[in-house]
């Protein structure tokens, strides 16, 4: 391929900007240029499913921290991906979608288009699943890219936890992923013949050979080229100096939920006294830019075992619970996850937790809502991260609710043989509803699932149409996890993958 132009340049080659840049480039007439901050190697490890913790604070990880958190007045290690795959090469593959009422949600604040049923083709689109015979093919893919399939090899703590869930009256799950059930199942997993499959492995590479298609990789898109409201393509810094792209159809932003809105910020496009205080020239004032993050806060009960726990060999939680903790609650509101570790928070020191295993809990609907803003103008900078956890009244009390409902399957029968004590909150966490608070306080991590930070919508804070493009520019779209309106109950790459695929279609539409 020669020349500048392209017709689309895709910015970031994570779980969406793998799937973008495949589907794009299927039409042979189309020109792509997929842009990626990190390197084109995986590490070796990124194949071997439990290795994953490992890959946090690795060069695959941008190894960022939220700014101090009121929560526990200390900043929360917030990974995220760098490298072709993105996130989907360095996350803990689980493969599920949210629950259909998480989507509908979308559609009823002005993300038209965005309901369960208008996303399912998209989720059937990027996925192949085992045990097809057991599946509603309705409802589950057959022949996407993305293999994915619940764990071979089961682990014990998951066989019990999910036999402890069913005995104090959860129900079973047949296809907990399927995005119509809730209670407690085996959980898909992106791990195809016992190796990881990232977006680069199921979209990405199988598709590098296409002439019309170009990855640079280790290459930084450092501002968004503009002429007015016209975007015209990208500046990035590759090998330590800076090129222009220009593209002749759209820019397509897939950077993730912060390097989206930090992009964005960098090239003046975004809320105008916070680009004012940065130094940075506002070109388009768009108040919603980096508002609006969302994310699924955790914390767990940690258990010493009664004897050695086997090693994990596949992701470490392969069974979920999508459960509420109150009937009123729109949709399931919580998740219950066995994992075959002890697990908590560098903010709540302690002595080594030895053996031992944790059910872990986590807000799938937090009402809490932060913020992506630029630390300065260089693009060298880190963004400031503030999610703001458990600063919305309901979210603190909802957790609390939920370890109580992990607390009861915890004691229950089928953990009889793993269980020697509870070591975390133990019994001091459990004398009243403060001390409940506070342990979540302070035992608080982040699943990684952010969005929102470029969200869907037609009123004034939103930053894309329906269709993606975004507002007051013309030639710039962005589709990946920034654009989700509001949280969904479930881990966010299977729905990035059905954004992506969507967006295929909807920015394909347009060459
Ligand atoms: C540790 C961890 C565990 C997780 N576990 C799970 C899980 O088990 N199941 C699940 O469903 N979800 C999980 N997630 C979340 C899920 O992986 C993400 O929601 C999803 O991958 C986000 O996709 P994305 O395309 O929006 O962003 P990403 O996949 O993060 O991709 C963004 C890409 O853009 C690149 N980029 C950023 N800025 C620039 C720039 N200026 N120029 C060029 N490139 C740039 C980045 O390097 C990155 O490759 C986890 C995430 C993490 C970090």
């Amino acid at each position: 391929m020669s020349g500048p132009d392209y017709d689309y340049i895709v910015i970031g080659a994570g779980s969406a900007g793998c799937v973008l840049a495949a589907r794009l480039s299927e039409d042979d007439r189309v020109r792509v240029l997929l842009l990626e901050a990190g390197s084109f190697e995986p590490l070796p490890t990124m194949a071997v499913p439990p290795a994953w913790p490992s890959l946090g604070g690795s060069e695959a990880d941008w190894a960022d921290h939220t700014v101090p958190q009121i929560a526990n007045g200390d900043t929360v290690p917030f990974p995220r991906g760098r490298g072709l795959g993105g996130s989907s090469s360095i996350n803990a593959m689980n493969f599920l979608r949210g629950h259909w009422t998480s989507y509908d949600a979308w559609a009823s604040v002005g993300g038209t288009g965005w309901g369960f049923d208008a996303l399912l083709p998209y989720f059937v689109r990027s996925e192949t699943v085992a045990d097809q015979a057991r599946r509603d093919p309705g409802l589950r893919g057959q022949a996407g890219p993305q293999r994915v399939g619940p764990a071979v090899e089961r682990h014990p703590i998951s066989s019990a936890g999910l036999a402890a869930a069913l005995s104090v009256g959860h129900r079973l799950a047949r296809d907990v992923g399927g995005g119509r059930e809730e209670g407690f199942g085996w959980g898909d997993l992106s791990i195809a013949d016992g190796r990881r499959q990232s977006a680069a492995d199921s979209y990405l590479r199988p598709v590098l050979v296409r002439p019309n298609l170009r990855v640079l990789a280790d290459t930084m898109a450092t501002r968004l080229l503009l002429n007015g409201d016209r975007c015209l393509g990208v500046e990035y810094r590759h090998a330590g100096h800076l090129h222009e792209a220009r593209s002749r159809t759209e820019v397509v932003l897939a950077a993730g939920a912060v390097g989206s809105p930090a992009l964005l910020l960098h090239s003046g496009i975004g809320p105008r006294a916070h680009l004012q205080q940065v130094g940075v020239r506002a070109l388009v004032d768009l108040p919603g830019v980096g508002a609006n993050l969302h994310d699924h806060p955790m914390c767990g009960l940690v258990y010493r075992a009664t004897t050695t726990v086997p090693p994990g060999v596949n992701n470490h939680g392969e069974v979920q619970g999508l459960v509420r903790t109150h009937r009123a609650s729109t949709g399931p509101d919580v998740q219950i996850q066995f994992v075959d570790v002890p697990l908590r928070a560098p903010s709540l020191p302690g002595p080594d937790l030895g053996e031992g295993y944790t059910i872990m809990v986590a807000l799938m609907l937090p009402e809490s809502r932060g913020t992506v803003r630029l630390s300065g103008g260089s693009t060298e900078a880190p963004p400031l991260i503030d999610p703001r956890y458990y600063t919305a009244p309901g979210d603190l009390d909802t957790i609390v609710a939920a370890l109580h409902l992990a607390r009861r399957i915890g004691d229950a029968a089928p953990l009889d043989r793993w269980r020697a004590e509870e070591v975390l909150p133990g019994p001091a966490g459990w004398q009243d509803l403060e001390s409940l608070r506070a342990y979540a306080r302070r035992n608080l991590r982040t699943y990684s699932h952010y969005g929102g930070t470029c969200r869907i919508g037609t009123d004034e804070h939103a930053v894309v149409s329906p269709d993606l493009t975004v507002h007051g520019v013309t030639g710039l779209s962005v589709a990946d996890a920034s654009v989700m309106p509001c949280p969904i109950s479930a881990n966010t790459n299977a729905t990035v993958y059905a954004i992506a695929e969507r967006a295929a279609d909807l920015i394909g539409a347009r060459f």
